[in-house]
């Protein structure tokens, strides 16, 4: 990389990280939990909040979704009766394929942070940029799923390592694919050793109530996450 774009990226990556400070400390004063939800195109996380947002009975829960272009995750979401907000990179960022720490900025007078305890931020669909930019979560999570290969960890090591859990999602489909899970495993922990996994299906709902459980001992600040 040449030298001057390191230097710029670098400016960059400060100015962000001042800004994901002021979020996070608006967070704090409202008392609200946000988990940042990362992951390729297609690897389910919508799909993953549904369940989460129909799950949690006993958890006020509120969405940011982030999207390059349109509504169609949100409106998803939004029919289970819970406040959801759409952030579009398009145009008026740039057409950003990650989300940063002021586009956050920029959507929190339309999230009732006074009415939800836990904020899920569904980032866009990117294996590379989301890592780089902290937005003022708590905590972060990565959505792998079984279609996308055992190499991913390999592949796109800053993703894995940048975050505190991995949902291991469409678990469904391992009769019909070469995805070997010890593999797969073997590499996130070459990775990033012993960090949380978890294997479910948001289709069939398997391993869901962990999930679940997770979700519920991060809203309530239990210590025993990182
Ligand atoms: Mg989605
Ligand atoms: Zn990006």
């Amino acid at each position: 990389m040449h030298r001057t774009h390191v230097k710029v990226l670098e400016g960059v990556l400060d100015a962000n990280d001042t800004i994901a400070g002021a979020n996070r400390a608006d967070f704090d004063a409202h008392g609200v939990v946000v988990v940042n939800l990362m992951s390729a195109p297609g690897a389910g996380k919508t799909t993953l909040l549904e369940r989460a947002v129909r799950e949690l009975d006993d958890v006020r829960v509120g969405v940011l979704e982030g999207d390059v272009q349109g509504s169609l995750d949100a409106e998803r979401i939004a029919s289970l009766h819970v406040p959801v907000t759409q952030l579009n990179t398009d145009p008026g960022f740039g057409g950003e394929c990650h989300l940063d720490a002021n586009m956050v900025r920029s959507a929190l007078p339309s999230i009732p942070l006074d009415e939800i305890d836990l904020l899920l931020i569904e980032n866009v669909g990117n294996l590379v940029c989301p890592a780089e930019f902290r937005v003022g979560e708590d905590h972060r999570v990565m959505v792998s799923s079984v279609t996308e290969g055992e190499d991913k960890p390999l592949k796109y090591p800053l993703m894995f390592r940048a975050c505190e859990l991995v949902v291991i999602n469409k678990i469904d489909l391992l009769p019909h694919l070469e995805f070997d899970v010890d593999r797969f495993l073997y590499h996130l922990d070459a990775v990033h050793p012993g960090v949380e996994r978890l294997l479910v299906s948001a289709r069939t709902g398997e391993g869901i109530g962990e999930w679940r459980e997770w979700l519920v001992r991060a809203a309530t600040r239990e210590p025993s996450i990182a």
